[in-house]
Order: C-alpha cells, then structure tokens, then sequence
C-alpha cells in the first residue's frame, strides 16, 4: 500500500511540477573530476571536464568560477572583512592573516578549454573570469576541460584540514565550481565567508588517496567492494587490490545535487540506520570516547528524518551522511559535516539542523547569498518542529527562542530588512538574527495568518513544486497564497522589505447594551489579521476572528480547537477596532491578542486584558 501511494504521489508530484513553471529555466551542468591527492604536502591535483547546458534564452559569452580556497590567502576579501566587521566570527578573527605558505589554501589553474580551444582565464581572487572562444548559444552545450592544482587550507571555516577534532580532510567548497546564471544574471559572488549558491547538474567523482583514509561525503561510492570500510556489501568478497599499493581510489557518483562534498580521515569508522522508507543514514565518525553520544544520535537522526519527510515532502536520495568534520555544522548535498565534542543535545540539535537543509537549499535551492532568511529560517522553523516532536510535542511556540531574539534586535534598534544580500549585513549578529530568527518567524507568523492547515499543505506544496530548482520568495509567495486563497503580497512586502513591526493593543473593555465593546488598537506599522480568544467566568473560550480586508478572504482552520466566531474585516488604515462581544463585561474573565504567539508583536505588555494579570498567556497554560 504504501509503496502504491508513493507511486501515485509521484506521478502527481511529477505532473505538477512540469505544469508549475511556464517559462521557468535552470542551466546544468555535469562534472567529471579526478583528484590526486598528496597527503604528505595536503595538496592534490584536479582533472575536470565539465559539460554545461545554457538552457537559458541568452548567448553567453563569458562563464565564471568559483575558486573558493582562494579565500584562504591574507589579504583575501574573506581575511580584510573578518578583520573590519563589529563582530568578528571567532573562527575566523584574524586567523587567515597569519597563515604560512604551507597553510594557506589555494587553486592554480594549469589550463582550460573549451571544445578543445584554449581559453584566456583571469583569478581575480575568488572567482575565475573566463572569456569564451565562442559563444554558447542559447540552449547548447560546452565542454570544458580544466586542469589544476590546488593545496588544502588548515581549516579556518568550513573548508580545510586538520579541524578542532583532529579531522584530517574537511573538503568542502574544494574544487574550481561554475557560477550560477540563472533569470537574474551571473552570480559570481567573491567568498567572503558566508552563503552559496550552485548549478544543478551530476557528478562523477574519483578520489585518489593513500588506502589507509575512510571518505565519507556527497555522492554514492561505485567501487564499494574496493575500498570496504563499511560501503560493501557483505556478502560479496573483497576483491584484490590493484594498480598503486598504496593508494586507493574512491569512485563516487552523485545525481542530481548543486554541490559536492567529501571529508577524509585515517581513523574514521562508519555506522549505518536504515529508514524504513530505505535511507540508509551513514554515520561516519572517529570512534573514541564519544562512541557513546553518536550511538544517542542515531535513533534521533531517524525520526528527525520521518518527520520531515511526513510534513514537508520526501527526501528523495537513497542515502544521507553525518561526517564528523568541519568546525560546527554544515550542508552539503547528501551530507552535512559536523563537529561532535560539544554536548549530546547540541550533536541532535545541529544534525537535525543541517539534514533539514537537505529539504531547504539541497533540494529547494534558493540564492543563498541573496535570500539567505529562505534556507536558513525556513530550516529553524522546520528543526524546532522536530525538536520538539522528539521532545513528544505540546509546545505552543516552540520558536519562543527566535521571538525573543527578533525583538532584541528591535529593540536595539539595530535592524536591516530581510532583503539585504548576505554578504552586505553591518554585522554578523544582524545577519544571524534576520537570517535564522526573522526567517523561522516569517514562516511561523504565516500559519497564524493563513491557518496552520493550509501553512503545512503549503510548505508540501513548495516541495513537490520547486524541488531539484531554484525557488525565489515569489515563488513561495505564490504557493502560499493559492494554498490560502488568500492574497499575500502585504504579508511579505511588510516582512521581508520593511523594517516594519507588529503591535496591537487593548485600549478598552467597556460594557455596551448588555454587551461587551473591545476597543483594538494598531501601534505598530505593519498590520497584521487577529485572533483575539477570549476567556468567560464559565471557563468556556471563544475565539474571534478579525482578518484584514487587504487579504481578500477568512483563514481556514488553525490550531485552535474552539468555539470560532468570524469578525467583519479591518481595513488596515483605520488606528482602530471595534469588537463586540455577545456578553456583558461582567461574565469575562480574560482578553488575549494571539495567545499562541506566533505573532511577532513587539510589545505583548499591552495584548491582555485585564492588565494586571498581563502574563505571557492568561488563557492557555503551559509553555
Ligand atoms: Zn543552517
């Protein structure tokens, strides 16, 4: 049965996403890399032949690479903006002005061709600048060939070797990547440190490394038989070894990904859990002393994995890594890279962060860099619903963390519209706070706004619509509003655009023939529908709906499983509102604004009535 309704929604899923997107594109492109590396001077040597598709409908005639370890060099843009911003990265401060030519990272481009024609090529620092010998027309392909050298960086960000917990290699943003194209242009971003952005496409890896290193990362291992270490299949035998004694060469294949990553180290293990949908989960970690916490984590990882899968769309590769590198945790396609030695909670809690991100940029793959609020809030919305279905749910905000954090920011005055470009933040702290918390809020707040029915329809509908593409907000936008029947365009004008803030109060409760008269107010300049419950002397709760006019329709069904009672329309401009209430003033106990909170109001001191029982809820207990 199951596998009869996965069939289903397949050809479902498959027939609305080709109708979706009338004039949509995306280029591709098809990588074949082989790397030789020399683990004595942590260097290697790269071949690359890469076919890229201009499905766009302009000529090209320049490309652009990224060359990431570029950045690992003093004086980079990378090294100058950690050294000037308010608020350095720890990780980073003034690491990469001290680097040694044996430290710093780097890629030396030996040649490139295109059809077999030399190219004239420039490294202006991060990024390869390439005039083309001719132009790729509108919908046709190039092949170029590439040949480099590059050494590994002692990690300072991500990338690197010999990380804080004594992983060798973490190879990430490690090789010469195609920038992306796409509707809005080129986007070769210089690395500075912050987000990504890649082209769709398949890779062929082969890793060539002494035979005593486990590889873990993006991708499926086609020679599983050759390098064992917990990738072959048992019950076939090991076959001899061949060609070089000493070393070994991984063969990996990755379909359908944006990116790809590996991390290497002698002493790396490797479990494995099955989903009962057939992911299979590699845990891929040195085993010492914390054997303990990775064996914790495996149960963890798997419901996490279901309950994603079950509310926002269906992890579609057969295999998902969590490698032990890096310096904290990171995303890649496949796989995330991860560092271990903090705590147990922090282990589950980053490594449901990061697999999510499989969902929101692996799959759904915005601009990073510009919309850095769509991967990295929608993936704190996501992993705080997981947390707390693994703490067994029942809480009524489990996003109270980033509520909290939003409104610090207001208050210190210190806000930049969600819009900002990642890289161009003032700060880091601004950046982590629109980014992560402004982000998850944006996507809370829209299930108070529209209803929670329809928020969870849509984020599934967001999934089988743009995954394998590159979603924009407008996409989103669109996805939500049909779900909703509602129109949006305020919602994320207000949110994403402005740094407009949200407060309504209780002016007044007054009795009005035999009635009770609630006079609302707008404070804040972004106006926002409300759900206003109220709580009688009875103990029965009704709760009364007042939408915006500007909308265009009632929410459908929420959270609140009460007594509904649908209020004529604000239209916003008006300071104030009047509700009345069947009852006279006499038989309410209590008034609250929002009581599930997942409205960002700014100041929640004037939300209640009465006034002096003004406590976060007054009318539903607990968190
Ligand atoms: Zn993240």
């Amino acid at each position: 049965m199951k596998q009869l309704i996965s069939i289903l929604s397949f050809i479902v899923i498959f027939q609305t996403s080709c109708a979706a997107q009338k004039g949509y594109w995306q280029q591709h492109v098809n990588y074949k890399m082989e790397i030789d590396m020399n683990t004595e001077k942590n260097q290697f040597t790269g071949e690359q032949e890469l076919v890229y598709t201009n499905n766009s409908p302009d000529d090209l005639n320049k490309v652009y690479y990224h060359l990431y370890y570029n950045a690992f060099q003093p004086g980079s843009m990378m090294d100058v903006r950690s050294r000037t911003i308010a608020d350095p990265d720890p990780r980073v401060g003034d690491r990469i002005l001290y680097l040694k030519d044996n430290e710093i990272g780097y890629h030396k481009i030996k040649s490139l061709t295109q059809n077999g024609k030399a190219l004239k090529y420039k490294v202006v620092g991060t990024i390869l600048e390439v005039e083309l010998a001719e132009p790729i027309k509108a919908g046709k392909k190039a092949t170029f060939k590439m040949s480099f050298e590059s050494q590994v960086p002692v990690q300072i960000r991500r990338t690197g070797r010999d990380n804080q917990e004594g992983i060798d290699y973490s190879m990430t943003q490690w090789y010469p990547k195609m920038c992306e194209y796409d509707k809005d242009g080129w986007h070769a971003n210089p690395y500075i440190g912050r987000e990504f952005y890649g082209v769709w496409g398949d890779f062929d890896v082969k890793i060539t490394i002494d035979k005593d290193y486990l590889i873990g990362g993006t991708g499926y291992v086609q020679n599983p038989q050759e390098v064992g270490k917990g990738y072959e299949d048992k019950s076939k035998k090991m076959k001899t070894q061949k060609g070089d004694a000493n070393k070994l060469t991984w063969h990996f294949v990755a379909p359908q990904v944006h990116d790809f990553a590996w991390a290497a180290d002698t002493d790396f293990t490797q479990d494995t859990t099955l989903l009962d949908n057939g992911t299979l989960l590699r845990f891929i970690y040195i085993k010492d002393t914390l054997v303990d916490r990775w064996n914790k984590l495996k149960p963890k990882a798997k419901q996490s994995f279901e309950f994603v899968n079950e509310n926002f769309g269906e992890y579609p590769y057969k295999q998902y890594s969590i490698i032990q590198g890096g310096d904290g945790g990171m995303e890649y396609p496949m796989c995330t890279l991860i560092t271990s030695h903090s705590s147990l909670n922090s282990l589950i809690s980053v490594t449901v962060h990061e697999s999510i991100h499989s969902w929101f940029q692996g799959l759904l793959a915005t601009n990073e860099s510009k919309y850095p609020w769509m991967d990295e809030g929608f993936t704190t919305f996501a992993q705080y619903k997981v947390m707390d279905h693994l703490k067994n749910g029942g809480s009524i905000n489990p996003l109270a963390r980033q509520y909290g954090g939003y409104k610090r920011l207001v208050e210190a005055k210190r806000q930049e519209p969600l819009t900002t470009h990642a890289d161009f933040y003032k700060s880091n702290g601004v950046y982590g706070s629109n980014a992560y918390s402004k982000g998850a809020i944006l996507v809370m707040q829209l299930g108070g706004v529209i209803g929670e029915d329809a928020l969870m329809r849509g984020m599934k509908t967001y999934f089988d619509k743009w995954h394998f593409k590159h979603p924009t907000p407008q996409d989103f936008k669109r996805v939500m509003e049909k779900e909703a029947d509602m129109e949006l365009d305020w919602y994320f004008e207000q949110f994403v655009e402005t740094t407009n803030t949200i407060d309504y109060s209780i002016e007044s409760v007054e009795d009005k023939n035999g009635k009770t008269s609630v006079t609302l107010a707008r404070k804040g300049d972004m106006p926002m529908p409300l759900d206003v419950v109220v709580k009688f002397k009875d103990g029965s709760l009704k709760w009364y709906y007042i939408p915006m006019r500007i909308m265009r329709n009632n929410k459908g069904s929420d959270i609140y499983e009460i007594e509904r009672v649908n209020k004529k329309a604000w239209p916003w401009v008006y300071p104030e509102y009047e509700m009345i209430i069947d009852a006279p003033k006499s038989q309410i106990e209590a008034i609250q604004i929002d009581p599930s909170t997942r409205m960002a109001d700014v100041n929640l001191k004037n939300n209640t009535y009465p006034k002096e029982t003004a406590k976060k809820s007054v009318i539903f207990q607990g968190e």
